[in-house]
């Protein structure tokens, strides 16, 4: 028997392993995983299970939900309101989650742009004029680089217990493989997109020639959207109510770039200041051992070894901390060459700006100052 398909001869159920809906959820995390897009639209995203997983595909910067229930879309969309560790450790890239309230049947500006539009078993809830109307709202107007639609394989249903007419009573028809098909291949040739055709829920052994039990056509725009093109959808008026609208912290947003930037900065300079004193103290116990007598000498450190290991690379005359009397000097170029603080900041002068007003520097601006005063009572 085919290990994702499991008939329970005594129960009469049949059920795929993964379940038959977490295949179609699969096949659409790695299709993102294929086309990396940045804008993905689900339509008829119903209770938003599809969009909650993808809202962790970290190439997609815009997510939004589409459907004609309301109620359903509010079941559970507060799964996709960010949680307080993405506040305590934003992501580089930006999220956008929104969801709308309208019909497929019905063009609205704001499903434009978008890289990967989904459509899973929705078709077969419209009703015959939804679906006259459905190719030029998706391919014609909001044309993505890739539509995915998936609907029942009507051939399958003898194989499903309990199936008398449709596999769902809001089903407005189901369609063998023929009709979906010749369906896709005229939607593809009208509005420049190719298609090809696959499925989840494989058959059971030696019942292989009803197909899948989910067809699923991909239809690939065949060329590039021009911007004259994108120009040229005639303005609507907003069609959709957006119901939901999540904006995820991020560290494109300066204000906690700025945050993470600090943090990192106090993190790194303490790291190295504490190298330092160590060395200090282990040098001064060398010439020094009367513990009673310990103090903190006045003096140029040369502890390159150390701080090179800690930055992985040579460390340059002008990078290197010192002490002068209380006060520890670590260089903003020296917590610059931090792989974390450099990539957060990328230049010398984003960095400096970042920190601005947040960290204490030396009067020239060039380095972060500690003062060891209670450094030396806790030791
Ligand atoms: N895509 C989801 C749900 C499929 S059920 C999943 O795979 O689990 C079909 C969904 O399409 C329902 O939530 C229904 O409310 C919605 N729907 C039906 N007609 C619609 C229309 N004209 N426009 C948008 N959504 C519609």
């Amino acid at each position: 028997m085919d290990k994702n398909f499991q008939e329970e001869q005594f129960t009469g159920i049949t059920t795929f392993t993964p379940p038959l809906y977490k295949q179609r959820y699969q096949f659409i995390k790695d299709l993102v995983g294929k086309y990396k897009p940045k804008k993905v639209a689900d339509l008829g995203c119903a209770d938003c299970s599809l969009l909650w997983m993808l809202k962790f595909c970290s190439c997609i910067e815009v997510l939004a939900g589409l459907d004609v229930c309301a109620s359903v879309m509010k079941e559970k969309m507060h799964r996709l309101s960010p949680l307080p560790g993405d506040y305590l450790q934003p992501a580089e890239r930006s999220l956008t989650v929104t969801l709308h309230h309208g019909s497929v049947a019905h063009k609205d500006s704001c499903m434009l742009g978008f890289d990967l539009v989904t459509c899973i078993e929705l078709i077969e809830h419209l009703e015959q004029s939804e679906l006259k109307k459905f190719p030029e709202v998706v391919f014609g107007f909001m044309a993505p680089s890739v539509v995915v639609i998936s609907t029942p394989n009507s051939e399958f249903n003898s194989l499903l217990s309990g199936v008398m007419l449709f596999r769902h009573p809001d089903h407005k028809f189901e369609w063998n493989r023929a009709q979906f098909q010749s369906w896709a291949l005229e939607t593809a040739r009208c509005y420049d997109y190719s298609v090809e055709f696959t499925g989840v829920g494989h058959p059971p052994r030696g019942m292989e020639n009803v197909g899948f039990c989910t067809q699923i056509g991909v239809f690939v725009r065949k060329y590039p959207q021009t911007s004259e093109s994108a120009q040229s959808k005639e303005p609507t008026e907003a069609a959709y109510k957006t119901v939901f609208k999540a904006v995820y912290p991020s560290l494109k947003d300066e204000k906690y770039l700025r945050n993470a930037v600090v943090g990192e900065v106090i993190f790194t300079a303490q790291i190295i200041k504490r190298s330092l004193m160590d060395r200090l103290m282990l040098e001064h116990e060398e010439y020094n051992d009367n513990p009673a007598e310990r103090k903190f000498q006045p003096s140029i450190n040369y502890f390159s070894e150390d701080l090179g290991r800690l930055v992985g690379k040579h460390v340059e005359e002008n990078m290197k901390p010192f002490v002068n009397g209380n006060v520890v000097y670590i260089p903003l170029t020296t917590i610059f060459s931090f792989p974390k603080v450099n990539r957060l900041c990328g230049t010398l002068e984003k960095l400096r700006e970042l920190i601005a007003g947040k960290v204490t520097l030396s009067s020239d601006g060039s380095a972060v100052v500690f003062n060891t005063e209670h450094e030396n009572e806790e030791n």
